[in-house]
């Protein structure tokens, strides 16, 4: 899908170098938007990246790799991103990461570092993006949960915790900007075939002696009922709708686009 409804606006995707941040930029770039890309990887990977998105959609490009679990580099990041293409009207937070152990089990600086990287993050990205949304009347934040920001499993604690966290905060922020033009909403994905959910399926190969394709039947068997998994792509639509004016009144909605995960 390409056009033009968001020519000349300005969005920041949080980590975005890769799996379904990439796809949601790509989405937003391919609708006209500029694209400020954060995340981890290979520098000349990055600069491809950039390359590919500015060449393929006529937009503007911006990195900036703070560590998201450093609020000094997030400021940075808002900072550099701004003076690099002009305020960020579109915020998409992102970022995260994932780690699988019983609570008795969990490394305490996993721990830490999934609230800070899966929810805290999105407080500072969003207490520094709406100043000026707010000052423009116009801005659209979204969080990326996921089903287990509606529902939980075992061996995520802190990952059930931040994403039922971010939730909570988008629902707040919904309410502090509910009388302007600023939206924020969340979606919900269920299982993406991305570098974080390739880590799972390899870990079930490993642990029951499956092969990939076992694995993956397997972890879809479990959770959602569709049985395949939900594209980059699919969820990059879903936040285009989100930034669209058809939207507007989409407000504090926690959204899922999960096979059916969360209607059992
Ligand atoms: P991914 O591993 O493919 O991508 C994660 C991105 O975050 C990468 O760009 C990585 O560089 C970046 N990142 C990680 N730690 C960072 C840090 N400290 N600072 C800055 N960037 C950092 O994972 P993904 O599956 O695309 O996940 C993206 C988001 O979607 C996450 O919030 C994840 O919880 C959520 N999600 C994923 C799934 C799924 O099935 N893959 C389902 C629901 C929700």
């Amino acid at each position: 899908m390409q056009g033009t409804s968001l020519k000349g606006k300005n969005a920041l995707v949080t980590g975005s170098t890769s799996g379904i941040g990439l796809g949601i930029a790509r989405s937003l770039a391919a609708q006209g938007a500029n694209i400020a890309f954060n995340g981890f990887g290979d520098a000349a990977e990055i600069a491809k990246l950039q390359a590919q998105l500015a060449s393929e959609f006529g937009v503007k490009t911006f990195y900036h790799g703070a560590d998201m679990s450093r609020p000094e580099q997030i400021a940075d990041m808002m900072q550099a991103a701004e003076s690099g293409l002009g305020r960020i009207d579109i915020l998409v937070n992102n970022a995260g990461i994932q780690h699988v152990a019983n609570i008795e089990d969990f490394p305490t600086d996993k721990w830490d570092a999934i609230i800070a990287i899966n929810l805290t993050s999105a407080f500072h990205t969003t207490r520094l993006a709406l100043p000026s949304m707010k000052a423009a009347n116009w801005g659209r934040i979204i969080n990326i949960a996921s089903a287990h920001g509606l529902v939980a499993s075992a061996q995520k604690s802190a990952y059930v915790a931040a994403k039922h966290g971010i939730v909570g905060l988008t629902k707040v922020t919904a309410l502090e900007t509910a009388t302007t033009g600023v939206t924020c909403n969340a979606i919900c994905p269920g299982w993406v075939l991305t570098p974080l959910v390739q880590k799972q399926v390899d870990a079930r190969a490993a642990a029951g002696g499956l092969s990939i394709d076992e694995a993956k039947k397997g972890l879809l068997a479990e959770k959602q009922p569709s049985g395949e998994f939900v594209t980059p792509e699919q969820l990059g639509a879903l936040a285009v709708f989100m930034c669209s004016d058809a939207a507007s009144q989409v407000r504090g909605a926690a959204w899922n686009m999960d096979g059916g995960w969360v209607a059992q």
